[in-house]
């Protein structure tokens, strides 16, 4: 049988990230995935970096757009990562805010654009 390393209790799985033995105590979940306490701690934390970027660059978007087209599939991809389990959980917010704000943008801009260019040609 084995056992998780802090309690020396039967383990019921393993982490999905460092794959340690993980027992009862020790287990935590994340996006429905077992992690052990450590690789939580590490992941849950704080937003990673592509999720904040994503808010930044949807933010800078309002005002010039093009960071806008690149925001979006960025925060599309950090949700999935997310929903893996394999970026942490606090970037959700921000990651959701910011496919939902680069939306907005790119729909409003390409609108703006297209009438703009309507109103030069005819
Ligand atoms: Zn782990
Ligand atoms: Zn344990």
């Amino acid at each position: 049988m084995e056992l998780c390393a802090p309690h020396g209790e039967a383990s019921v799985g393993s982490c999905t990230r460092c794959g340690a033995f993980i027992c009862e105590r020790c287990r935590r979940w994340m996006s429905e995935k077992p992690f052990c306490a450590e690789c939580l701690k590490r992941l849950g934390d704080r937003p990673s970096r592509e999720a904040v970027w994503a808010l930044g660059l949807a933010t800078l978007g309002l005002l010039l757009w093009v960071p806008a087209l690149v925001a979006f599939p960025l925060a599309q991809r950090e949700l999935e990562r997310i929903a893996q389990g394999r970026a942490p959980e606090a970037g959700r917010d921000f990651a959701s805010l910011a496919r939902a704000l680069a939306g907005f943008v790119s729909v409003v801009g390409a609108v703006a654009i297209a009438v703009g260019l309507y109103r030069a040609f005819s």
